[in-house]
């Protein structure tokens, strides 16, 4: 049973690696980003909250993406395993996921960092044509990275949760390596 947090700065490849592995493995993909831009396309009352953040490269408030991911781990299709993408993003969303994946008594997860260099972060993003990937943001979101989320690192390899890949490579390698990390 493969429950896997996908850890790594923006433009890492997470999402596009993230994407694959699930469909290998038959588990649900949950992106808070796809979650979010869908909400934002929608125009939902969350989209409209979370739209300033988000094109800031700014993270939406722990409590909106918190809410999302609980009622998402609350579906059906979660029993078979997952991976989260995107989430959690500071030590206090971890800490929120923590409680609940207990609540839910999912235990035996693994965290998976993507790791890839910041000047090959830039160029990647700048080549990536989303709305929200114009150089001041992409600069931001990496700043807000180092900040807010760099710390999970020493959060999950403290309780020995933690693996390394190497992102900084061709796509078909990373895929390679997630494989054979990821425990059967
Ligand atoms: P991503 O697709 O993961 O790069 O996310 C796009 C944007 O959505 C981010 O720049 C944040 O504004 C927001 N976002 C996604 N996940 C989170 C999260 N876990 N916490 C806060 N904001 C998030």
């Amino acid at each position: 049973m493969a429950r896997l947090i996908f850890l790594g700065p923006p433009g890492a490849g997470k999402g596009t690696q993230a994407v694959a592995l699930a469909q290998k493995l038959h588990i649900p993909h949950i992106s808070t980003g796809d979650i979010l831009r869908q909400a934002l396309k929608m125009r939902s009352p969350l989209g409209v909250k979370a739209q300033g953040y988000m094109d800031r490269g700014e993270l939406v408030p722990d409590n909106l993406v918190q809410a999302m991911v609980e009622e998402r781990l609350h579906q059906d299709d979660i029993d078979s395993g997952w991976i989260l993408d995107g989430f959690p993003r500071t030590v206090s969303q971890a800490e929120f996921l923590d409680e609940l994946l207990q609540k839910l008594g999912h235990n035996s997860v693994q965290v998976i960092n993507l790791d890839v260099p910041d000047d090959i972060l830039i160029e990647r993003l700048l080549g990536r044509g989303r709305p929200d990937d114009t150089e001041d943001v992409i600069r931001r979101r990496l700043e807000v990275y180092h900040a807010d989320t760099k710390p999970l690192i020493g959060f999950y390899s403290d309780r020995h949760q933690l693996v390394y890949v190497n992102g900084n490579q061709p796509l078909e390698a990373v895929n390679t390596d997630l494989h054979e990390v990821v425990a059967p």
